[in-house]
């Protein structure tokens, strides 16, 4: 039997799933993919990314029919209809993992809706959703659970008004108050939609800044924002005590900040997004040499391979940034790896975004990343206040940086915040991952008037040439 003949299970059919089976499909093996959802998709399109994304183009459009004032346009307030709001977004996931089932379909991928669990290294109990039972046995398997919202034991509350990212997206109701616990990606961007639908959100974050992995001066702008949209950003705050009361759900503050008269406070709804845990506990992963670490994540090398030489893994359930274009490449690498090529999942840079407006984009190396490794770096920024295309957007509070080793001139990292920074931020992947110096993006021609030149105005301040902006000269 050829490496493409090979007969291959793909357990969770989430952006890597998918991208996995589907890859392998096209590589001539036959492929099996499992998953509980009718169609594929995973928390990415039925209750992650792809909501999340409609719900926040919602919210900009609010925000934005609001900011118009200042140029002499005024709109009426907006008219909320959540039944059709939450069935727009719903025909967007319908659509989209009906495509997913369609394309599955058409490269003959068998798809079984159900739960697998391992008999051994290369057998699966396959419950399928029609009550029956399968016993199926593969040359391989990857597993591509994924992962799931984390939870704060103590909070022992079983109320419909505790949401985690899942139910937060179901869109129940406009809450009149809403506290955020966690002021990470989802908090961020889940408190966004809410704030911008009229709930007044509360974020509790237990750190000294928000998104805590990100570079400090691409969150200001965004705090700064926040904090006009959202009724309190506590810091250095936790939440000790959750009790449900008829009015809400009474929650305690903790924290050297937290003021006497502040430590307790009635809302409506709360939202706990205080990260994600891998989904490793997979029934009779025991059975094989799989091996899990720590953290819950199973252990792979860089074809995806983990103890098990049989067994794969993929995308959240392997291992950080739990992020979907990650758990894409891995899927891809691993197909091909058990196809027999030569590949490795060793990327340069991995871009993470937060959706939120601005939008807070980085990949490569940051700043705070540096500082660590004390690693001798360059950081080159140049102000959206100079931007022609951010003033006539009204939004001039972005900023694009690069991070440029002092010797080589190479860019290391990039970070940007500002609208639209999540597409912006591809540019700075390519950079990476082509190994540029920062001469090679200064003398690219960027289109004039966007958002684009200010990766290019970084460059040139860097160098000390950029037109757009005056640095006297020292001396
Ligand atoms: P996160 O790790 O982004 O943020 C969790 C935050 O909660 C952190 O700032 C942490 O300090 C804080 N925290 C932890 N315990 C706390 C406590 N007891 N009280 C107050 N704050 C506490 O996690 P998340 O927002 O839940 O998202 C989970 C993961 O999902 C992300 O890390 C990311 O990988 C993925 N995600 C990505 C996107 C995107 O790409 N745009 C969007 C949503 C989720």
């Amino acid at each position: 039997m050829t490496d493409s003949q090979l007969n291959i299970a793909v357990v969770g059919a989430g952006p890597g799933g998918y991208a996995a089976a589907f890859l392998a499909a096209d590589l001539g093996m036959h492929v099996t993919l499992i998953d509980p959802e009718l169609n594929p998709g995973g928390v990415c399109l039925y209750r992650g990314c792809i909501p999340s994304k409609a719900l926040l183009h919602v919210a900009k459009l609010i925000e934005e029919s609001e900011q118009s004032k200042n140029w002499g346009i005024e709109f009426a307030a907006p008219k909320i209809d959540l039944t059709r709001l939450r069935s727009w977004k719903e025909g967007i996931i319908k659509r989209l993992t009906g495509g997913l089932g369609q394309l599955s379909k058409q490269r003959h991928v068998e798809y079984i809706q159900g739960r697998a669990a391992f008999e051994n290294s290369t057998t699966l109990r396959v419950s399928k959703a029609d009550s029956t039972e399968a016993i199926l046995s593969f040359d391989r398997i990857i597993i591509a659970t994924g992962s799931r919202p984390a939870i704060i034991p103590s909070f022992k509350l079983d109320s419909p008004r505790l949401m985690d990212s899942t139910s937060a997206l179901n869109l129940e109701d406009i809450p009149g108050s809403l506290l955020v616990v966690g002021g990470g990606y989802i908090g961020l961007e889940l408190g966004s939609v809410y704030a911008a639908l009229g709930t007044r959100v509360t974020v509790v974050e237990a750190l000294s800044g928000l998104l805590p992995g990100a570079d400090r001066d691409l969150v200001l702008s965004l705090h700064k924002r926040l904090e006009k949209m959202f009724e309190a950003i506590l810091l250095n705050t936790t939440v000790s005590s959750l009790k449900e009361e008829d009015a809400g759900i009474r929650a305690t503050f903790e924290g050297a900040s937290v003021k006497e008269d502040q430590r307790e406070k009635v809302f409506d709804r709360v939202l706990v997004s205080v990260g994600r845990k891998p989904n490793s506990e997979i029934a009779g992963l025991e059975k094989t040499q799989v091996k899990v670490g720590g953290r819950g994540f199973i252990e792979v090398n860089k074809q995806l391979q983990t103890a098990d030489p049989s067994v794969y893994a993929i995308g959240d359930v392997a291992g950080e940034p739990m992020l979907a274009h990650k758990a894409m490449h891995e899927g891809r690498t691993a197909a091909e790896a058990i196809a027999g090529h030569k590949v490795a999942f060793e990327p340069a840079a991995i871009p993470a975004v937060v959706f939120t407006d601005p939008e807070v984009a980085w990949c490569g190396l940051t700043e705070i990343q540096a500082e660590k490794e004390n690693r001798e770096i360059k950081v080159a920024k140049f102000p959206w206040a100079a931007s022609g295309r951010a003033i006539t957007l009204d939004r001039p509070e972005g900023m694009t940086k690069l991070i440029i080793d002092p010797k080589t001139e190479r860019v290391l990292g990039v970070g940007i915040v500002g609208v639209g920074a999540g597409e912006l931020i591809a540019e700075g992947v390519l950079a990476i991952e082509m190994a540029a110096v920062a001469h090679d993006v200064a003398m690219t021609i960027h289109p004039h008037p966007t958002l684009s030149e200010t990766v290019m105005n970084s460059a040139e301040v860097f160098f000390g040439t950029s037109t757009d902006i005056y640095r006297p000269k020292r001396g």
